[in-house]
């Protein structure tokens, strides 16, 4: 196996092997853009380093051999006393992943090479600044020093001189700041900073790969679903140097707007800087459009380049560069993180240039993006106090207390509060807090900053760079202009749409998105907005691509209505019991209660013309669609009084010796029907089969109100379905008295009914004899949580507030199966039975109803399995209308 490939042997398809960066500075150097030569470590050797702790044997020599060809090219050698070549050792996952080793610039940088290199350059003081770095960094991030330290030290050399920024530090001063970081060095890493640049440099390439198991880097990968396998390629690139004096510099630049998307020039850029310090907000940077009037040929070159990398990558690209005294060096590139408004722009601009396709355009997007965009956003029309404006880094509104660290973040965020993060600026540390908080505010740091890369990534609201903004994490409090101190714990909002942040809690109205679903807002409409055309134009292309329907978990016609303008193509689940509640209860309580034939007869008659009602207005709401109604569910004690409450009143009652008769006959009726296991109870079709004529009853009543839908030249489109089944007898019986009632309202109203009969998959048992069970059903819906609950074995009710976090923590799931369909487990019962089911019934309908219908997810994987639709709750359908159309891409 081939464990290193120079950067003229990749491409930008081999980021498995070669991480993103790695594969991309390939495309690069192919496309003839200068990049700065080098090579990438593959991600193959950093699995067997991980596996055996040790690295390949064949990597050594291969890295040599490729350093040597990396000598021959630059004409010099690593490290060489007179003229080194410097390299920096860079990490690169397959996905870009903060929290990882990043970089160490300038190795092979020593005590003897450093003067060679003030030599070359014909400059002290950078020769000094590029090696006090290295031992900065190195110390850091290699030998594990706390950065601290050094911070510490710089600072204190620069109080020394009484300067305040670190480029007034002269060559003199950066040597003694050198001697001071490697006895800073020898003290904390028990050991001297290496002189002999190849040992600089095998160290560095193994602290890249032992940072893939850093315990941030594994909590990001549990946010991001990032497999913990991947491992980190890494790479060696021959240094240039933004920091060689003012003709020199470095930036960062997106190829568009990663906000809005509209095409321009986006980006910062800092004179005389090397690296990190643009990302890290160190000092401030100029807007990147200044770099016209401070080197113009570099600017129009730096122009074009982006220019082919779009047309290149056929989409938004973000880049760092750097000029090295006038010369212009791309040192990476990748296909840009942006907003959720700005996916759907860009998507659509993408299509209109011709770039991309419709098909290619939804691989553009998803599901948790437009989740996104439907959130609501604050009251503009709202009395506001707004106390400052940063730069808007990531969208959303976002109200919660004023949290001055990560910690406190996470304290309160599990106490139950909404907290708002604000940092000067944050680093990677910072995670956890941006984790727990609703929003983050900083008041340094640009759109490239570590908090605004993160917060987008997590689609998170974030206001960066609010600079009038004091923030003094210390003392825990914030100060605005006019003097206005926000304390830890004051409420405060933050519009990451605008970059505006306000004192108190500010209302918030809904997104223009739902309104446009609403049909409250028009595409082409005069004040319709650019997103809201995107938006309408990406669902469009998502219904004409998409073969799975998409229907509603609806009980009432409001319900329904909202489903059908959400784009619904039915209802794939009517819970009955949402219409057995408030005043009806009672009568329900009667039903089960009834000692009598005629008792229970009259509560049924009682129940009959409600529920009759209820299905006229449904099938109205949705005429012409299919409506698939779910007979009665729940464990039956849901509609009894609470068994404690009840035994108190009975005995208070007793011991006033007041008459209790009523309450006794309910007491004995609820310890009667009193369960351990509820969910594992009379529930489903069992109580069909144990209580006479309910099931019966709610056949009639969808019947006749089917019939007359008709007679009033409706179109109803009814299906029965029967929950809980577990055999196909239990099935059989329920059908037979379900033919006599259709059969029987037929005849009284004159109406012929096709009335569909179907079940519920939601049992291991039912899934494993589904080729029975299609006997007796002329559709089957997955009912997927229950079937995730029995196939797991824990309760739906009780796992997410007892253990799921631990088993989220400890990474047993990357997330909640309820939430995702586990696909190995309950996925495989749902894939064997629509198999079995289709043997039997080729003409079977199969859906699923669970909550799983709406994640993004898990509609692809029902698409693989061929399901016909997905039904989920009214607010999720365009999310699921649009994952729909992206799985069938
Ligand atoms: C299911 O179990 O997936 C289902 C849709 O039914 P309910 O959630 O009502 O039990
Ligand atoms: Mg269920």
């Amino acid at each position: 196996m081939k464990f290193v490939y120079d950067f003229t042997e990749g491409n930008k398809d081999l980021k498995d092997l070669l991480g993103g960066k790695g594969a991309n500075l390939a495309e690069m150097t192919n496309l003839g853009l200068p990049v700065p030569p080098g090579f990438t470590i593959t991600t193959e050797a950093c699995k067997v380093y991980l596996e055996s702790g040790e690295e390949p044997a064949a990597l050594r020599d291969e890295v040599s051999a490729h350093l040597v060809a990396l000598e021959e090219t630059m004409g010099k050698k690593l490290g060489q006393a007179d003229d080194p070549l410097l390299v920096s050792v860079r990490s690169g996952a397959k996905f870009s992943m903060p929290g990882m080793m990043d970089t160490v610039l300038n190795i092979g940088l020593s005590d003897k090479s450093v003067q060679g290199l003030a030599k070359q350059a014909g400059d002290d003081r950078f020769a000094w600044d590029s090696y006090r770095r290295l031992i900065q960094m190195f110390g850091k991030t290699v030998l594990g020093v706390d950065g601290e330290l050094f911070e510490e030290a710089l600072d204190a050399a620069k109080a020394a001189k009484k300067v305040t920024v670190d480029t007034e530090l002269e060559a003199a001063d950066l040597k003694k700041l050198v001697t001071r970081f490697k006895k800073i060095v020898k003290t904390e890493a028990g050991r001297d900073f290496p002189q002999d640049p190849r040992e600089q440099m095998d160290l560095a390439i193994k602290a890249v790969f032992d940072s893939w198991n850093g315990d941030r880097a594994k909590l990001y990968r549990r946010q991001e679903r990032i497999p913990h396998d991947l491992g980190t390629a890494v790479n060696v690139c021959s240094m240039v140097f933004g920091n060689l004096g003012p003709d020199s510099g470095t930036g960062v630049a997106f190829t568009r707007d990663p906000a809005s998307g509209h095409q321009g020039v986006y980006g910062d850029y800092l004179q005389n800087a090397q690296g990190e310090d643009v990302v890290a907000g160190i000092r401030n940077t100029v807007p990147l459009a200044e770099l016209e009037s401070i080197d113009k040929k570099s600017y129009d070159q730096l122009m074009q380049i982006m220019e082919t990398l779009e047309n290149h990558y056929k989409d938004l690209c973000d880049i760092e560069f750097t000029i090295e005294r006038g010369q212009l060096w791309m040192l990476q590139t990748r296909v840009g993180k942006r907003t959720a408004g700005a996916a759907f722009r860009i998507a659509t601009q993408l299509v209109d240039q011709g770039l991309i396709d419709e098909a290619e355009a939804l691989t553009r997007v998803n599901g948790a993006q437009l989740a996104q965009l439907m959130f609501p956003r604050f009251d503009e029309s709202a009395k506001v106090e707004q106390v400052g404006r940063g730069i808007a880094a990531s969208p959303g509104a976002a109200v919660g207390k004023a949290v001055f660290d990560s910690y406190t973040a996470v304290k309160w965020s599990r106490s139950g509060e909404k907290v708002i993060l604000i940092r000067r600026e944050t680093n990677p540390d910072d995670l956890d807090g941006m984790i727990a908080a609703e929003g983050i505010l900083t008041s340094r740091g640009g759109k490239t900053s570590h908090a605004a890369v993160v917060a987008r990534g997590m689609g998170k609201t974030c206001v960066c760079g609010a600079e009038e903004l004091e923030v003094d994490t210390k003392r825990r409090r914030m100060t605005v202009p006019g003097g206005h101190v926000v304390e830890e714990g004051d409420l405060i909002s933050i519009d990451g749409s605008t970059g505006k942040v306000y004192l108190g809690e500010v209302p918030v109205v809904p997104s223009p998105v739902v309104e446009y679903f609403e049909g409250r807002m028009h595409p082409g409409a005069d004040d319709a907005d650019e997103l809201v055309e995107a938006v309408h134009r990406m669902m469009a292309f998502a219904d004409r691509k998409r073969r799975l329907r998409v229907r509603a978990n609806a009980d009432n016609a409001e319900d329904a209505l909202r489903a059908r303008r959400f784009g619904a193509q039915g209802i794939g689940l009517c819970r009955t019991e949402h219409m057995f509640l408030g005043d009806r209860r009672e009568l329900v309580e009667r039903l089960i209660l009834a000692d009598t034939e005629v008792e229970r007869e009259e509560s049924l008659k009682a129940l009959l013309p409600l529920q009759k009602k209820d299905f006229v207005e449904l099938f109205e709401a949705m005429d012409g669609l299919p409506v698939t109604i779910r007979l009665l569910d729940p464990p039956l004690h849901e509609f009894l009084p609470d068994i404690t409450e009840l035994s108190v009143r009975v005995a208070l009652a007793e011991s006033r010796q007041e008459p209790h008769e009523n309450d006794l006959r309910l007491l004995q009726a609820v310890h009667r029907l009193h369960e351990q296991n509820p969910m594992l109870g009379l529930r489903g079709v069992r109580l069909g089969l144990v209580i006479p004529g309910l099931f019966t009853m709610q056949v009639r009543a969808i019947a006749e109100a089917a019939a007359e839908r008709r007679g009033a030249k409706g179109d109803p489109r009814a299906e029965i379905m029967i929950p809980l089944v577990g055999t196909v007898q239990e099935l059989e019986i329920v059908r037979e008295e379900a033919d006599k009632v259709i059969a029987e309202v037929q005849e009284a109203t004159g109406t012929e009914l096709k009335l569909a009969i179907g079940t519920m998959i939601e049992l291991p048992r039912a899934a494993l004899t589904a080729g029975q069970i299609a006997e007796a059903a002329e559709f089957f819906s997955f009912g997927t949580n229950d079937l995730t609950q029995t196939v797991w074995g824990f309760s739906r009710d009780d796992v997410e507030a007892s253990f799921f976090t631990a088993y989220l923590e400890k990474g047993i799931f990357g997330v909640s199966p309820f939430e995702t369909i586990d696909k190995d487990g309950v996925g495989s019962l749902v894939k064997l039975a629509a198999k079995a089911g289709r043997e039997t019934r080729p003409d079977l309908k199969l859906g699923v109803c669970g909550e799983h219908g709406g994640d993004p997810e898990s509609v692809h994987f029902f698409h693989e399995v061929g399901l016909d639709y997905v039904s989920c709750s009214p607010f999720r359908i365009p999310v699921a209308r649009l994952e729909a159309g992206r799985a069938a891409v």
